[in-house]
Order: C-alpha cells, then structure tokens, then sequence
C-alpha cells in the first residue's frame, strides 16, 4: 500500500513535517541518511535563535506568530522545555538595517520592543559595552530554542501517532511510476523501494545537487559555533539576553546566547566559506575561533574566556537569503521545503503545518508566494 506522503530528510523541517502528517493521519514515512540526532546538517548546535519582530522581512511575522503556539503546542505534547525566553538585544547604528527591520516589523505588526540608547543599554545590561553611536531594541518575547530536543519530541510523537522514520537510510531516487496510478517510486539506499503519493523534499544544503531543478540556486556556507566559558554568572540566562551585533567595524554580524548551562555561544551570521556538502571543512582551527572571541569580548569582557567546545555546520543560501518553499515548480505532488538560509529553525513547526497543508489541500492559509520556488 502505497504512502500518503515519504519525506525526504529529518532535520529541523523533515521532523516537524513528520510530526504534522501524523497528528493528521497522513500514511507518513520520513526518511533520514545518518542517525537520529546527528551533527552533520543545519539542526544541530544546541540552541537557535526565536523572535517575533523579523528584521530580514516583514513578511514572515504571521509565520512566526504562528510559530510561536506551535513551540508551545510541542512543549505541551512532549512535556519537554524547548524555548527558554531571555529577551533578544539587537544593536547597532540607528540606521542598521538589523536595528531599522526590527522596529519596522514590530510597527506593522504591533509587535512589543524596548529602544534603548547607548547609556540607558548600558544601565540595564551591564555586562554589554554599546558604542556611543549604537542604540538597542530589545525584544523581551525572543528567547532561545534546544534544536536536538525539538527534533527528537518531534520524531517521538509522529511514530506514537503512526509515522514510520527511518535513520541511516538514503533516499537515492524518486520518479513518477509508469501506468496511469499518480504515484512515485522511491528508491533507498537499503535497496529497497517504496510508493507514494506526495513527497517533501526537505533535504536541507543537500539540495544543493539539485537547486537549478528548483528555479532557485542554493550555496553552501560553512559556519562555526563556539562555546566560551564566561568568567561569571553576569551571563547567565537569568541576567542576559540572547544578542545580535551590527557593528561596521566586526568582520560580520555577531550573535550569541547567554549561558544556559553549557556556556555562552557566539558565532558570526554573514559571512564564512562558500564550499559544497562533499568538501565541507568539518575542522575548527583558531582562524574560525580567534574572530568570535575577540568580537565577544570586545562586546560583553569576560564571556568569551576558555573554548568549551566548537562545531560545524552550515547554510543552505539562496540569493535573496528567503527560504524556498512551496510546490514544486514541474510537479504539484512534490512539495519543497529549503533554502533556510541561516535563519529557518524558529519556523520549523509552522513549516511543518504549510507543508501538511500543501500535501492535503494543495495550498495553505498563510502568505507564502514570496518564497515560491520559481521566484528569480
Ligand atoms: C550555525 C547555525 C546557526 C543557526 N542559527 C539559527 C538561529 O539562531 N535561529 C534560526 O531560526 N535558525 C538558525 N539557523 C538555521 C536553521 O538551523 C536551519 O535553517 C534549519 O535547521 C534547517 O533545517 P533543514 O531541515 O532544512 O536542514 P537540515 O537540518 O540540514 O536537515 C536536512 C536533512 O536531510 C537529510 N538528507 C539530505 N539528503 C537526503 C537524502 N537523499 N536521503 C535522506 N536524507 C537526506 C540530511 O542528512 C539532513 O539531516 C542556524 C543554522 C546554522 C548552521
């Protein structure tokens, strides 16, 4: 018997799509090439980013105010805590677009931010040293989300609904089956095959090998985190808020989180390799460190002490950095979900709910055009 739906990929999107078609009765199947909870994709890392008054697009904020119950609803159903709110600090000049997109999308939207000079930042986060020139919006609803443990309730809950995953398991090819049945013949790298009806392609910077089919290249950038130990408990969660920097004389945007038990993160958001999935460089060396740790304590002296830890991941980035989402431009039974660009994790459960929605319906509540996979 054929599926209702096999994804391919369960990462961030793959699972939360999983979860979705589950709770939905869908016949799912996901289908993952490395083990549950590995590092090798765009998932991983211990912590992401959530805020509501979206800088890079107005456009998105629906997504996100819907987003966010949904983080709530998955926190309800698995019993687990996944976004711990600290409050996001954006700063930067006045003219910033990180600074001027956040105050927009918070007065379309009627969004709750906090502006901040230099001086006033200063008296309420005291471990932070602001520029003269630089002003603060503070969103006191953003927070921080645990990616791994989102992943695996996810993944928990669509196969007590009925889902099936299946890990270390490569989707090798797909095809429409011969004859007049709307089916597709899924081959897997176990040997075996299956049919479905739909298929969600949420194959994360892997979809690279097939981006120019999509309409919308893809580029691979690789991208380094790093954990500090912090000198003291000013950085704490309860005292310090999660932060993105726009400051002209840093080689890229810095952002970081405070410490949540595992020491305060900061990495840098623009910038880094462009390379492809096969000649990823998965080694750290002090040329990615040495950056990070100078602009950290440059900003907050004392959280960027002794590396803890470091990793490696990537972005899968599209020119306009907007994520592709949709139906696939030549089959409307294929529905793509990629191109995050460093910034989708926050969305994934909505992502789950419009690909649900794109599976059974065709079409989706929310305004998702801007995204479409035929865009230029
Ligand atoms: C360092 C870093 C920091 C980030 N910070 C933030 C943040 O603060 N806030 C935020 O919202 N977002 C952030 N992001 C972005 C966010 O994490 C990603 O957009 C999101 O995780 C992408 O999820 P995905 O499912 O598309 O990709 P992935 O997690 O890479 O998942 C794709 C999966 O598909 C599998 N796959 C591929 N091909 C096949 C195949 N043929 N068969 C079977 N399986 C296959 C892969 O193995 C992989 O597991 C960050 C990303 C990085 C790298």
């Amino acid at each position: 018997m054929p599926y209702d739906l096999v994804i391919v990929g369960l990462g961030a999107m793959g699972s939360a799509v999983l979860d979705d078609a589950a709770r939905r009765g869908l016949r799912v199947l996901g289908v993952e090439q490395f083990a549950a909870g590995h590092p090798f994709g765009s998932s991983h890392g211990k912590s992401r980013l959530i805020r509501k008054a979206y800088f890079e697009d107005p456009a998105y904020v629906p997504m996100l105010l819907r987003a966010y119950e949904l983080w709530a609803d998955l926190e309800r159903r698995s019993g687990g805590h996944l976004l711990t709110t600290t409050g996001v600090l954006h700063v930067g000049a006045a003219t910033s677009p990180v600074v001027r997109g956040v105050q927009e999308s918070a007065r379309l939207h009627d969004l709750a931010i906090e502006c901040y000079s230099a001086g006033e930042m200063r008296a309420r986060f005291p471990m932070m040293r602001p520029l003269e020139e630089e002003v603060g919006v503070f969103e006191p609803e953003g927070g921080v989300l645990a990616p791994e443990a989102a992943l695996a309730a996810q993944v928990r809950l669509a196969i007590e609904a009925g889902a099936e995953a299946r890990f270390e398991t490569r989707v090798v090819q797909w095809s429409r089956t011969s004859g007049a049945s709307r089916l597709f013949d899924v081959s897997l790298s176990d040997g075996s095959a299956v049919q479905t009806r739909k298929l969600a392609l949420c194959s994360g910077a892997w979809r690279e090998a097939n981006s120019a089919e999509l309409g919308v290249p893809i580029e691979v950038r690789r991208k380094v985190q790093v954990w500090f130990e912090p000198a003291s408990d000013a950085f704490s969660s309860q005292r310090c808020p999660a932060f993105l920097l726009d400051r002209p004389s840093l080689p890229e945007v810095l952002y970081g989180f405070p410490d949540l038990g595992d020491g305060v993160k900061a990495a840098f958001h623009t910038g880094g390799a462009i390379t492809t999935m096969d000649r990823l460089d998965r080694t750290v060396g002090v040329d990615d460190i040495e950056p990070v740790q100078e602009a950290l304590e440059a900003w907050m002296p004392g959280a960027g002490g002794r590396v803890i830890e470091t990793a490696v991941c990537q972005y899968d980035l599209t020119p306009d950095r907007n994520f592709v989402l949709g139906l696939h431009p030549s089959d409307p039974d294929v529905i793509v979900a990629g191109g995050f660009s460093g910034h989708g994790f926050k969305f994934s459960p909505v992502i789950g709910e419009i690909v649900t929605d794109l599976v059974v319906d065709g079409t989706t509540r929310f305004s998702i055009a801007f995204l479409g996979s035929g865009r230029r």
